[in-house]
This record gives C-alpha cells, sequence and structure tokens, in this order.
C-alpha cells in the first residue's frame, strides 16, 4: 500500500478476521503506534493493538500519546496511584491487552478515569499529583525512543520547540549503526542532533513525507526544489535555509516565554539508571549535551540566540522584539 508513485510503500492493512475483535479493519499498525501501544504498554497481543489503533483511529487520537498515557495510567496503577474503583474494575495492569482496548475507549469518551487521562500525560500525572511519572517534554509525550538507550534522541527531544517529538532530530539511524555502541556516547551528539534537525527543517519545508528521506538523499532533495522552482540553491543553501527555520523556531518560543527551563527532560531519565535490557545502568548526560548544542548554534547559556549569530542569519530585526 503506498502514496501514489512512493517508492518506499510504507502502508499495509490489517484485518481481524475472528475473535473479540472480528471485523477490525485498520491501515497499520505503523510502528510508532506499535512501539508505545504494544511494547510500551508491555501489550503482546497484536489483535488487541490493533482495536486499540482503531479506535484511536475512529475519535481522532493520536496512537503515540494515547500509548504513553496508557502506559502511565499502568504505572499509576500498578503503583497503587489509582484503584480498581477509579478504573471501574478496569485492571490496568502492564500487558492487560484488553483494559488497553478498554481504556482507550473510556479515553476517547472521557469516560470515569477517561477523563483524567483525556488530559494528556502532563496534566494527568500532575493532576494525581506524581508530575515525574509523565514522560514528556513540553507537554508532549515522549515517541518510543528511550533517551537511555538513545542519548542523542534525548537531547532531539530537549531541544523539540514542540516537545518530545521523535521527527525534530530523527537520529536513531547513526546512533544504533554498526555496533549500536554509538547510541550510549553523549559526546559529539549535538552536533548530529543539529545537522540533523536542520535536514528534517528542509525535508518539512518542501513538505516531503518524512520518510522521503530514506529514498532521496539532500542532493536529491534540492535537485527537485530546482526543478520545480527554477530557483538555484544548492545542499550547503538549503541546509542554512534550514538553520534559519530552527532559529525562527526557537525565537517564537522565547516570545512565548521558553528557555533553557524548558529543554528538559524528566527525572527518570537523568537519576533512575535503566534498570535492565541491553541499555542497563544507562543515564541521560542532558546538561553537557545541552551545553554544547547551544554552543554550536551560537546560543547563549539559556538557549537564547545570539544578537551576532542572528545577524549572520539576517535576523537581527526580530531578536530585538524578543530579548
Ligand atoms: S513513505 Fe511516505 S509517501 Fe511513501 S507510502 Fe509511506 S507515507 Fe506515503
Amino acid at each position: 500500500m503506498s502514496c501514489y508513485a512512493c517508492p518506499i510503500a510504507c502502508g499495509k492493512v490489517s484485518l481481524i478476521r475472528s475473535g473479540p475483535y472480528a471485523g477490525t479493519m485498520i491501515e497499520g499498525p505503523e510502528f510508532e503506534s506499535t512501539g508505545l501501544l504494544g511494547a510500551n504498554c508491555g501489550v503482546s497481543d497484536l489483535e488487541a493493538l490493533v482495536k486499540a489503533v482503531e479506535i484511536c483511529d475512529i475519535y481522532g487520537l493520536d496512537t503515540m500519546s494515547a500509548g504513553a498515557v496508557a502506559s502511565l495510567a499502568m504505572e499509576c496503577y500498578e503503583k497503587g496511584i489509582i484503584t480498581k474503583e477509579d478504573t471501574d474494575g478496569l485492571e490496568l495492569n502492564f500487558g492487560n491487552g484488553e483494559a488497553l482496548v478498554a481504556l482507550m475507549e473510556k479515553i476517547a469518551r472521557r469516560e470515569g478515569i477517561g477523563d483524567l487521562f483525556a488530559e494528556g500525560a502532563k496534566r494527568a500525572a500532575e493532576k494525581l499529583g506524581v508530575p515525574e511519572l509523565a514522560m514528556q517534554v513540553k507537554g508532549q509525550e515522549f515517541a518510543t525512543y528511550e533517551p537511555r538507550g538513545c542519548k542523542g534522541m534525548g537531547l532531539g527531544y530537549a531541544i523539540s520547540p514542540k516537545g518530545a517529538h521523535h521527527m525534530i532530530a530523527p537520529t536513531m539511524g547513526p546512533e544504533t549503526a554498526g555496533d549500536g555502541s554509538k547510541r550510549f556516547e553523549y559526546k559529539g551528539k549535538a552536533a548530529l542532533v543539529r545537522e540533523t534537525q536542520f535536514l528534517m527543517a528542509v525535508v518539512d519545508s518542501l513538505s516531503l513525507c518524512s520518510s522521503m528521506r530514506f529514498a532521496l538523499g539532500l542532493k536529491e532533495q534540492v535537485e527537485l526544489y530546482r526543478a520545480v522552482t527554477g530557483l538555484s540553491l544548492d545542499e550547503t543553501g538549503a541546509l542554512s535555509l534550514g538553520e534559519k527555520i530552527t532559529n525562527l523556531e526557537r525565537l517564537f518560543n522565547l516570545r512565548e516565554g521558553f528557555d533553557r527551563k524548558d529543554d528538559y527532560l524528566p527525572s527518570r531519565m537523568l537519576k533512575e539508571k535503566m534498570p535492565t535490557g541491553p541499555s542497563q545502568g544507562h543515564l541521560v548526560e542532558l546538561d553537557p549535551m545541552l551545553d554544547e548544542y547551544y554552543d554550536l548554534m551560537g546560543w547563549d547559556h539559556e538557549g537564547r540566540p545570539t544578537e551576532n549569530r542572528l545577524a549572520e542569519l539576517g535576523l537581527a530585526e526580530l531578536w530585538r522584539e524578543v530579548r
């Protein structure tokens, strides 16, 4: 299944033919939905996962945020912060696919405990008095990548103008290439995040599907741009535009009161070592990565673009507005 003429053809259709969810049909599930509603919730029941995705699709819920919220609900349930009475009898343990499906319905209809979790992870955790349990940045729930096991992704979540989104600086490919050990390094990740961020700003500005970057490199994207517009642009010029866009986004957020204090990760990422698995024992060294990133961007210690850097980018006038 594919969008018109796409060489990647990432789509697929899933149909459940029998059992309690018989007749459920969705496009997907896509990998982020599978990661967050599935593995993140300990749910390995693929049919329950497909049903949960269908509910999200019908009601217009983002499957990724829904999965992150569901895992928050499950953690709260297992820690006794919410009880079976609060959930109208749902046993919201990790791994319970049936409860996941029921929770999605409750969230979509804002019924019972669903009314609380429909607020998103940040607000729900705050209302429950456990803000540290919400895996979010700037109110946006984490994507599938665990920052303790992929540190550049952690920096990308933190500096992202819209919160813990995986497509602002998707560094997971180079970080996990080869023997995968690079994902645990933090020195030098700022440069990778910065470069990837500029590249993604170009891809987004060309209105290309972000997955197309796997098929078309920057060189081909710039060639397409020249062919369509007749304007001259080379790869260096395109990345420079990416930097300009990144600074404009930063200026927008600064004007709205965001600065270094908002480029955070939840304390779990910084203080609780990964307890098990291949990333066991790792934390995210966020502060040194942030310092390096701001430095490379020509921003000050608080993450404010300097007048000099903005002047070089032709944005000096805007700097005066937000300083
Ligand atoms: S990679 Fe993008 S353009 Fe291609 S089929 Fe998937 S969503 Fe459509």
